[in-house]
C-alpha cells in the first residue's frame, strides 16, 4: 500500500513536470497527511460529515481577510489598489457576479450556482485595533518554494498569520518559478500556515498581475482548495472531485477550450469552473455540488467564520441600501446604441430587512429616470435585476445609477448609494440576418457591405435547406446585401424554398425581404434612428404577479393596431421567452425555473418593462 503512495506520489510528480502544475495545493495535502495520522483521521470524517451534509438555507457570510504582502523588491511589493481588486474579483466569483457568467455554456446552467460568500479587508485586528487589512514585510528570501512553510513565519522571512480560525490569511509573495499558488485545506496542514499563498503576477487584476492570469482567478482557485473543493480530476486519471453535479473529467485543462471538449464518459468537461486549471478569462463557475461542499466545510471546520467580528462596522444605519455594481452596459465590450437596458446590482447595506428602494438614473446629465424596487434583502444579501431601458446617442456616455430612499426612509449613509461607468456605444441599430437555403446550399453565397463598399460580413459554401441567423450592430448608414446563385437559378421556389431577411432586433421589423431572383440580387436598404417612447406603468396590468406560469396582461392604453412583443429576461439577462402577443395570456412552459424574471412588452411606438415573479409552488 505505501509503495502505492509513493507511486502515486511520483506520477503527481511527473505530471507537475510535464505540464506545469500551476497549484500546489494536492501535493501539499498528500505530503502533509503522510506525516499526521491525526489529520488523515480527522479529513477522513470531516468526509463523512460533507457526505451527509445537505445545505437548507444559506444566508450570505462576509469573511475579514488578511493579506500578507511579503516583498524582496520594490515591484513585489504590490499598492493597495492591486489588493482590492483581487477582494472585488473573489466577490463576484462567490456570488455569480462575475461579468463573464453569461459565459458558462447553457447545458452546464442547471448546475451552477451562488456560493454566498462575500470578502472583505479586516477592519479590526485580532487585538481589536482598527486595521486595512493589509500587512507588509520585506523579506530576503529570494523566492518561496511550493513546499515549504517560510511564507507563513516572521523567524523565517515571511509574516505571521492572523488567528487562521478568524481570518482568511493571503500570502502574496514571489513563488518558485511555475507555482502560481496553493491553498491549505481544512485540517491539510498546520494551524498556523491555514490560508492560500498566491504569487505576486497572478493576484489581482491590475499591477503585476500577468496575462494570462491576472484576472484574480488564481485565488479564487485556492480560496477554493481551502474550502475543501477538489481539482475537478480529483488528482488522478478520470478521477473524483468529490461532487456529484461536476462531470467526471480525465485530467486538467489548460488554456482556454471550446464547449463540449469530452472525455471519460462524459458530455464535456466543465473546464470553465473555477477548479480546472484554464486561464483566468475562461473561467466563470461553481456548481451546486460545489456549494454543498463549501458550505459544510464552513460548517464543520470553519465556523468561527460565522460570527467573526473582523469586518464589524460598528456604525451600521438600520436603513441603508446602495447600488454595489452596474453589469450592463459594460465597459469592455460593444453595446448598441439602442436600446440600453442597464442591469445593476443592489446591496442592502443596513441593519434592517431591506424592502423597497428607488433606483434614479441618467446618461450624460439627461433626464433622470426612476425604478421603485421592491423584494426583501437580508444584511449584505444584494438583487440583480435589469432597469427599463433608455437611449443614448453619441459615444463616450457616462451612466449614472444612484439607489434612494431604503424603506421610503432617508439613506443617512450615502457614501455606497452611487456606481457610475463609462461606456461606448454604437450608434446604430441591432440586425438581425436570416437566410435559408435550397437544395443546393453550396451554389449559395451572400455579402453585407457598408456605403463605404467595405465588407462586414459574408459566407458562401452553405449548407442545403437550412436557416442561418446573423446579428449584427450596424451603425446609422445605408448598406447593400448581396445574394448570389452560382448555377443561376436561384434558391426559390423550384428546388427548396430560399429567401432572406433583414429585421430590426427585437422590434422584428422588417427591412428588406427576397426569394426570387436569377444570378444575383441586390437590396439596399438604411439603418435610420427612429424614436422610441417607454410608456408609464398604468398602461399594463401585468397579473396574477407573483404567477405559476399563466400570465394576463390586460392593456389600459388605446394603442394603434401594430403588433405586440413580449420578451422576458432572465437574471442573467438571457432572453427566455419571444413572442407576439395575441391573446393577452403569457403561457411560461414548466421548464422555467420560479425566480425573478424582466418582462418587456414592445411594438414600434412603445417600450414598457416590468419585474415578474415566478412561483409555481
Ligand atoms: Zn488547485
Amino acid at each position: 500500500m505505501k509503495r502505492l503512495v509513493l507511486f502515486l506520489l511520483t506520477i503527481n510528480i511527473n505530471i507537475c513536470y510535464a505540464q506545469s502544475e500551476k497549484c500546489a495545493s494536492h501535493l501539499r495535502l498528500i505530503n502533509y497527511l503522510e506525516k499526521n495520522e491525526e489529520a488523515k483521521k480527522y479529513r477522513l470524517n470531516l468526509e463523512k460529515e460533507t457526505k451527509k451534509f445537505k445545505l437548507s438555507k444559506a444566508s450570505n457570510i462576509n469573511i475579514p481577510v488578511v493579506v500578507h504582502v511579503v516583498y524582496k523588491n520594490a515591484n513585489e511589493n504590490i499598492s493597495n489598489s492591486q489588493i482590492e481588486s483581487q477582494i472585488n474579483v473573489l466577490n463576484d466569483d462567490f456570488t455569480r457576479m462575475n461579468s463573464n457568467a453569461n459565459n458558462t455554456p447553457f447545458d452546464f446552467l442547471p448546475i451552477i450556482s451562488n456560493l454566498q460568500i462575500n470578502f472583505c479587508l479586516a477592519t479590526i485586528d485580532p487585538n481589536g485595533n482598527p486595521t486595512n487589512g493589509i500587512i507588509r514585510k520585506q523579506t530576503g528570501v529570494n523566492d518561496f518554494t511550493s513546499y515549504g512553510d517560510e511564507i507563513c513565519y516572521d523567524s523565517l522571512g515571511g509574516s505571521n498569520a492572523w488567528n487562521t480560525k478568524k481570518y482568511l490569511n493571503i500570502w502574496v509573495c514571489d513563488i518558485e518559478s511555475g507555482v502560481l499558488g496553493w491553498g491549505q485545506y481544512p485540517a491539510g496542514g498546520d494551524i498556523n500556515t491555514d490560508g492560500v499563498v498566491i504569487d505576486f503576477t497572478a493576484f489581482g487584476t491590475n499591477g503585476t498581475a500577468t496575462h494570462p492570469y491576472n484576472l484574480g482567478r488564481t485565488s479564487t482557485h485556492e480560496i477554493g482548495h481551502w474550502f475543501n473543493l477538489l481539482h475537478l480530476w480529483g488528482d488522478q486519471i478520470c478521477g473524483d472531485d468529490l461532487v456529484n453535479d461536476t462531470p467526471e473529467q480525465e485530467e486538467a485543462n489548460y488554456g482556454c477550450k471550446i464547449h463540449p471538449h469530452p472525455s471519460c464518459t462524459n458530455n464535456g468537461d466543465m473546464f470553465m469552473n473555477f477548479m480546472d486549471y484554464t486561464n483566468d478569462a475562461c473561467m466563470n463557475s461553481f456548481t451546486q455540488g460545489q456549494k454543498n461542499r463549501v458550505w459544510a466545510a464552513i460548517y464543520n471546520y470553519r465556523n468561527e467564520l460565522l460570527n467573526s467580528n473582523g469586518c464589524t462596522n460598528d456604525t451600521l444605519m438600520d436603513n441603508d441600501a446602495g447600488v454595489l455594481k452596474i453589469l450592463q452596459p459594460n465597459n469592455e465590450n460593444e453595446n448598441c446604441a439602442t436600446p440600453i437596458i442597464p442591469r445593476i446590482v443592489l446591496k442592502n447595506f443596513g441593519n434592517s430587512t431591506l424592502h423597497s428602494a428607488d433606483i434614479k438614473y441618467n446618461i450624460n446629465g439627461g433626464n433622470e429616470i426612476f425604478y421603485n424596487w421592491n423584494g426583501s434583502l437580508n444584511t449584505n444579501e444584494t438583487d440583480t435585476f435589469s432597469l427599463p431601458p433608455l437611449t443614448s446617442n453619441g459615444t463616450n456616455h457616462l451612466l449614472i445609477i444612484s439607489s434612494l430612499l431604503p424603506n421610503g426612509m432617508p439613506d443617512i449613509n450615502t457614501s455606497n448609494d452611487q456606481k457610475t461607468i463609462f461606456f461606448s456605444s454604437i450608434n446604430g441599430k441591432n440586425i438581425k440576418l436570416d437566410i435559408m437555403t435550397d437544395n443546393y446550399g453550396y451554389e449559395t453565397s451572400w455579402m453585407l457591405l457598408n456605403e463605404n463598399n467595405d465588407l462586414i460580413d459574408s459566407a458562401h459554401n452553405l449548407m442545403n435547406n437550412k436557416l442561418y441567423n446573423f446579428s449584427y450592430c450596424l451603425p446609422f448608414g445605408c448598406y447593400e446585401f448581396i445574394i448570389n446563385d452560382s448555377y443561376g437559378d436561384g434558391f426559390c421556389c423550384e428546388f427548396g424554398n430560399g429567401m432572406y431577411e433583414i429585421a430590426e432586433w427585437p422590434y422584428l421589423n422588417s427591412i428588406v425581404y427576397g426569394n426570387q431572383f436569377l444570378y444575383t440580387d441586390t437590396a439596399h436598404f438604411c439603418i435610420t434612428p427612429t424614436k422610441t417612447n417607454y410608456i408609464a406603468s398604468e398602461s399594463f396590468n401585468i397579473f396574477p404577479n407573483p404567477s405559476q406560469g399563466n400570465i394576463f396582461i390586460k392593456n389600459n392604453k388605446t394603442l394603434n393596431n401594430t403588433p405586440i412583443f413580449a420578451n422576458i429576461y432572465n437574471h442573467l439577462g438571457q432572453l427566455i421567452y419571444a413572442e407576439e402577443i395575441n391573446n393577452e395570456l403569457i403561457k411560461l412552459g414548466n421548464n422555467i425555473n420560479d425566480g425573478i424574471y424582466h418582462l418587456l412588452i414592445y411594438n414600434n411606438d412603445f417600450i414598457y418593462s416590468k419585474k415578474i415573479i415566478l412561483q409555481k409552488n
